[in-house]
């Protein structure tokens, strides 16, 4: 047996069995069959696999941008460990003195709390919120 979604000429969609995919034509053309809704007689199949395959096409898409993301992240999580000094959970402190001119100007990375953020941003320190979080760090 074989599934097939119909739809009649007034758009009502609803799903026959078969023996085959020939069984289906034979009735079809035959004018057997008929829309359980509004009894006509005009139905042909509807839309059903394109629909399937567009769907599948699209979360391939979708997992292809997410592998993306992740590889550029993870570029640029290495870019950021190579070149810049981890100074932990001392980020606003470092941070701020680096602004001010009390410590040396270079590249930090680190985690702030969402006080100590919104502090820095307030004094006007630049920095980058980054797309990871310290616990999915590999070492
Ligand atoms: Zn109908």
């Amino acid at each position: 047996m074989i599934s097939f979604n119909l739809r009649c000429k007034h758009d009502h969609e609803f799903e026959g069995w078969f023996k085959d995919s020939a069984a289906f034509e034979k009735q079809a053309e035959a004018g057997q069959l008929e829309c359980p809704y509004c009894g006509t007689h005009d139905v042909t199949k509807g839309l059903s696999a394109p629909n399937i395959s567009t769907s599948r096409t699209r979360e391939k898409a979708q997992t292809e941008i997410a592998v993306k993301a992740q590889q550029m992240i993870q570029a640029m999580r290495k870019s950021v460990e190579d070149n810049c000094d981890n100074v932990g959970d001392r980020f606003a402190e470092e941070a701020r003195k680096i602004h001010y001119g009390e410590a040396e100007a270079r590249g930090i990375y680190g985690q702030a709390t969402a006080d100590e953020a919104k502090e820095l941003v307030e004094e006007g320190v630049e920095f980058t919120p980054l797309p990871w979080t310290d616990d999915s760090k590999k070492n």
